[in-house]
């Protein structure tokens, strides 16, 4: 990579919930490991502070030590806390490691403890290993509701002790959550709650007159940051027109910035991925052939003949379209292709659902339903598949489009170049109309019913009928360039514009 280097270097530090590969379920992790690599190839300092989750893996953390031991207060104590260094990919981190259940547990989010106010007491922690140890970053990036408390404790808290220098940065991945937080809950990291109860701080104008105990932290966060980041334009337009914080946002609109996320071509990158039986790029794909077969074998799928292999990687949650995921199965079994869905259901129910969808169909040599998060997998599914589904209700940015198309997985994620604009998927499918590789034509309202499986069935036609226009798609989408390398520029402006100069 001949990425030129910045001419100001900056110091950023992520604090954040997830990290990829190392502690991530979606793609908050994913984005934050992008772009903190995209930036320190332009040169910058960056450091990720995230919890030392229980789940983590040690041995996927080059260098690990154990840097410093200090206490964070919490709930009338001091915490005492470890802090570690290490190198995730190359990218330095600093784990935070609370001697007391937080962060305890098999996964990264879920565990028995009470999550928000363990991100209570992280996002003050992260501020007091700045203070104790006299860290002073340009940026303080903060991401989501798990780390909104932290702009709220800098400008009420820290910059009155020794922090000064550092401004700070929030990106909200997905306005859905919220992060309420009740007034004494938020007096636990130390600050009064009852403080923040009004419109201009913590509390929405849609919840003050019947909950006024109801703070956001995502509004404290918004209301607080020097700079608020979504995370694409048009799901930027989407917030300022509706939904919970809407008018905060309209506020806040000199400061709010639509960055369209990127891919970390490092982590996805089918020339070099690790997890892959055979590499390859968009002038020779005939690996992805063999990736294709390997998959297929592995899961005992059938493997002779040119059958259209369609996967969806995703959480299972109403946001992904989980009827229409169902439907596709059906579908895609009627029609003579094959499908693999890669995901886990937060919500027990859900998970239940599928599992009895698994035992249906898994028996078959057609369809596969896996409900577990892997990383591996997920690599070879990108590969091996000849269209990723994302069926989506609504979708702030999303990133499995773009890692299919790196991986040359058409279909869908051709039709959804357009997506990287979009967060409903059924207006751009009707944008891009004809596209033969459209999978869920929602367009025709008149027969909502079939609407899905004809747009899905002329791709699985137009990828029967024309392989040779199809390898072309393949190789076309597979250039395509959703990197950081494209994007990162974005956010060091917004950095840059709200950097104080020592
Ligand atoms: P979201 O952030 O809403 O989950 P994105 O499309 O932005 O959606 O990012 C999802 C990321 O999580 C992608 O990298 C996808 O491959 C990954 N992912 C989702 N579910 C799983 C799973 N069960 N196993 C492995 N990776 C998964």
């Amino acid at each position: 990579d001949n990425i030129e280097k910045d001419s100001e270097l900056l110091y950023v530090i992520h604090v954040t919930a997830e990290m990829a590969p190392i502690a991530k379920v979606g793609g908050l992790g994913d984005v934050v490991t992008g772009l903190a690599r995209a930036c320190l190839l332009r040169g910058h300092k960056v450091d990720i502070m995230l919890p030392f989750y229980e789940c983590i893996q040690k041995d996927d953390i080059q260098e690990l030590s154990l840097m410093s031991t200090y206490s964070s207060y919490f709930d009338g104590n001091w915490i005492q806390t470890n802090a570690y260094s290490g190198l995730v990919s190359d990218i330095p981190v600093i784990l935070i490691e609370p001697m007391n259940q937080f962060f305890k547990g098999e996964d990264v989010y879920g565990g028995s403890y009470n999550e928000l106010e363990a991100y209570l007491f992280f996002s003050r922690a992260c501020l007091e290993w700045m203070q104790v140890t006299g860290t002073q970053p340009d940026i303080i990036h903060v991401h989501e509701w798990q780390t909104g408390a932290l702009p709220l404790l800098y400008w009420d808290m820290y910059c009155y002790l020794s922090l000064q220098k550092p401004r700070i940065v929030l990106t909200i991945h997905n306005m859905e959550h919220y992060g309420e937080c009740r007034q004494e809950q938020l007096n636990k990291c130390g600050l009064d709650g009852s403080l923040y109860a009004t419109i201009d701080k913590a509390i929405d104008d849609r919840t003050i007159g019947h909950n006024p105990e109801r703070l956001s932290l995502l509004k404290g966060a918004i209301v607080y940051s020097n700079s608020v980041v979504t995370v694409s334009a048009t799901y930027l337009n989407e917030t300022l027109c509706s939904g919970w914080l809407a008018s905060a946002l309209l506020t806040n609109r000199d400061k709010y910035h639509g960055i369209l996320n990127g891919i970390d071509t490092v982590m996805w990158n089918p020339a070099s991925d690790v997890f892959l039986p055979a590499n390859y790029h968009a002038h020779n794909t005939d690996g992805k052939k063999v990736c294709k077969q390997y998959l297929q074998r592995g899961l005992g799928l059938a493997f002779e003949g040119r059958v259209p292999l369609v996967v969806c990687i995703s959480r299972l949650v109403a946001q992904k379209g989980l009827h229409l995921i169902k439907h596709a199965i059906n579908h895609i079994e009627k029609h003579g292709g094959q499908m693999i869905v890669l995901g886990k259901a937060p919500d027990g129910r859900v998970q239940e659902e599928f599992e009895a969808l698994a035992k249906l169909h898994n028996k078959g040599s057609t369809i596969r339903i896996l409900l577990m998060y892997s990383e591996e997998l997920s690599h070879m599914l990108y590969a091996g598949a000849d269209m990723v589904l994302v069926p989506s209700i609504y979708e702030p940015c999303g990133l499995a489009q773009m890692i299919g198309m790196r991986y040359g997985s058409t279909s869908t994620t051709y039709a959804n170049t357009k997506l990287l604009y979009g967060s409903f998927q059924v207006p751009i499918v009707r944008k891009t109309g004809g596209l033969a590789d459209t999978v869920f034509d929602m367009d025709d309202q008149s027969q909502p019913e079939v609407a899905n499986g004809r747009t899905l069935d002329r791709a699985f036609s137009y990828y029967k009928e024309k392989p040779i226009e199809w390898a072309h798609i393949v190789q076309k989408v597979m250039q395509i360039d959703n990197s950081w390398n494209k994007t990162a520029s974005k956010y060091i402006d917004v950095y840059n514009s709200i950097r104080v100069r020592w």
